[in-house]
């Protein structure tokens, strides 16, 4: 997970001085638990755990567990299409990018021995996690952007700011609506671009154009298919509104490995969940319950306008 990303707070709020203040407390609670999921700093609870491993049970933090937990009931209801012990390959394509060409086939079957959600035990009564074969590591890096925009907005509106938005690099956690509005204006590149007012919810957005890998002329997503190790090629993008944003996060990057017939599909079979697919021919696919939206112009990316 990158938090390098750009984060953006919006808030409404009687006076400034509350919208200020309870805006650095929401800050200060999203670098908090940087240190918790980076993996960029070697220091992290994730780093760490990845390092030593997990051979024997070993208790983590509760807002650890609770990522690794909605991680394991995505896997499952996916059949494995998210996957967050991607570890050893996301880095192997990592690699591949800085050397300029793809893994070799032996290079993925290795890396692939070992990953598997199926080899991550969590107890939750002990709040302990278990690796199950040696040389694994977690990749949250699909996941945790929504759920510390979730813990974000909930630091808003535990001050009383129900009013209120965080983005963590295209993951939003949407608190109540403005004053007076429906909701928060939220635009969805699509064949035509569109404005969609949206309260109390997670939306996030995968598999758009800015988060490609070349390597030797084609173009690979930061998303890898479990089921061949191989990452995902082709250029759908895919929006998912759910009843928070660690869900609509998953499910973005789940859906992207998916076909877009499969996607919508789960989409319609979770509660207060909806997808949005542009799919690679820029077709416009929707799952049931996606709200329409109004006509946006001038064209945009699919994020948050004021
Ligand atoms: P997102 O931008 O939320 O779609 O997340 C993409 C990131 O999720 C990648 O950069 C990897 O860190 C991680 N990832 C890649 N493939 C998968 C997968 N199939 N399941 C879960 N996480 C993945
Ligand atoms: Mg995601």
């Amino acid at each position: 997970m990158r938090m390098g990303t750009q984060v953006r707070i919006l808030v409404y709020a009687p006076s400034f001085s509350q919208a200020s203040e309870a805006s650095m407390a929401a800050f200060d609670r999203m670098e908090q638990l940087e240190w918790t999921f980076s993996d960029y700093r070697t220091n992290s609870e994730l780093s760490r755990l990845n390092r030593d491993g997990a051979i024997a049970p070993r208790r983590v933090s509760d807002e650890l567990f609770q990522v690794l937990h909605r991680s394991l009931e995505i896997s499952s209801y996916s059949r494995g299409a998210f996957d967050i012990t991607l570890g050893p390959l996301t880095q192997l394509w990592r690699q591949a990018r800085r050397a300029g060409s793809p893994p070799t086939p032996k290079q993925i079957a290795q890396a692939r021995r070992r990953t598997g959600f199926q080899n991550l035990i969590l107890n939750s009564k002990e709040r302990t996690v278990r690796f199950e074969l040696a040389g694994m590591a977690l990749d949250l890096g699909g996941i945790a952007k929504g759920y510390i925009a979730d813990q974000a907005l909930q630091v808003l509106q535990r001050r009383g700011l129900r009013s209120a938005l965080v983005e963590a690099g295209g993951d939003i956690a949407i608190g109540a609506a403005p004053p007076g509005k429906a909701g928060w204006h939220i635009a969805i590149k699509g064949v035509q671009d569109e404005l969609l007012a949206l309260h109390d919810v997670g939306v996030a957005t995968s598999g758009d154009e800015f988060q490609y890998l070349e390597i030797a002329g084609r173009r690979y997503s930061h998303i890898i298919n479990p089921a061949i190790g191989v990452a995902v090629s082709d250029s759908s993008q895919v929006t998912v509104i759910a009843p928070d944003g660690m869900t609509a996060d998953a499910l973005a990057t789940t859906l992207s490995v998916m076909t877009p017939a499969a996607g919508l599909e789960l989409a319609d079979s979770l509660d207060g969940v909806a997808a949005f697919i542009r799919s690679r021919s820029n077709e416009a696919l929707r799952s049931r319950r996606f709200p329409s939206g109004r006509p946006a112009l001038p064209p945009m990316r699919a994020g948050f306008v004021r």
